[in-house]
């Protein structure tokens, strides 16, 4: 895509993070703009991050790994936000920073097994189906805490916090009402993993309700590089 509309869009969403934070009190600082560049050529990635993004949301593995290879001259920071099959967790485990779509703890341990031991803990979220969600993705709030417990205890994964998708809605109300459900699960956890300290929530269509109620993570595709096709 073109740099121009590309720069405007971060402009504006810079301004949406800030005015929704102000409007909470919360400092805009806290919260990330993670930009989700799946279905996106790696050229958008070299323009979005000439204007200071630096960190990027894949969906789909094989494209991301495409892409990842040919950026490997920046220093970006890659986070992995699609459903992860059993076969995929070694590249997962190998090439990204972050996982924010983690269900079960099958997967959790694969990933632990399978992270490599020159590099970091993979950083992980929990994905959490809130009431209301269409996906099958994401585990039960009444399953999370005993999935957090174990996927805490794996020591080449670092647990951050939690993720969901809600289904998308028009309305304000709805929207904060499924953020607001994910933010007390996030609280009730934190009494028992007290260094929890992400809510990844938040898309281009809804990241003002979420960052009313606590978002620390807000993954955005639409608003950024525009319409995709899949
Ligand atoms: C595609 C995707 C996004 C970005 O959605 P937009 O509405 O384009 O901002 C965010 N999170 C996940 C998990 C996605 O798959």
């Amino acid at each position: 895509m073109n740099m121009q509309p590309l720069g405007d869009n971060i402009a504006k969403l810079r301004e949406r993070v800030r005015l929704s934070a102000e409007k909470s009190q919360r400092c805009a600082d806290d919260i990330l703009l993670l930009a989700v560049s799946k279905t996106r050529p790696a050229d958008d990635i070299r323009a979005a991050h000439s204007y200071g993004l630096s960190e990027f949301g894949e969906s789909y593995l094989q494209e991301a790994l495409e892409k990842i290879d040919d950026l490997h001259d920046l220093d970006l920071v890659w986070h992995f936000i699609g459903p992860i099959q059993s076969n995929k967790t070694r590249a997962i485990a190998s090439h990204f920073h972050w996982v924010h779509s983690v269900d079960r703890v099958k997967i959790a341990r694969r990933l632990n097994e399978q992270r490599p031991v020159q590099l970091p803990p993979l950083q992980v979220c929990l994905q959490v189906n809130i009431s209301g969600e269409t996906s099958k993705s994401g585990v039960t709030p009444q399953q999370l805490p005993q999935l957090a417990q174990e996927v805490s205890q794996l020591p080449h994964l670092q647990l951050r916090g939690l993720m969901a998708i809600p289904s998308a809605s028009p309305d304000k109300e709805h929207q904060r009402d499924a953020f607001a459900q994910l933010h007390t699960a996030f609280t009730q956890l934190r009494s028992q993993i007290p260094q929890l300290d992400t809510l990844s929530m938040g898309m281009s269509g809804d990241m003002e309700a979420a960052i009313a109620e606590g978002s620390t993570i807000v993954r955005i595709g639409t608003a950024l590089f525009g319409p995709r096709n899949r």
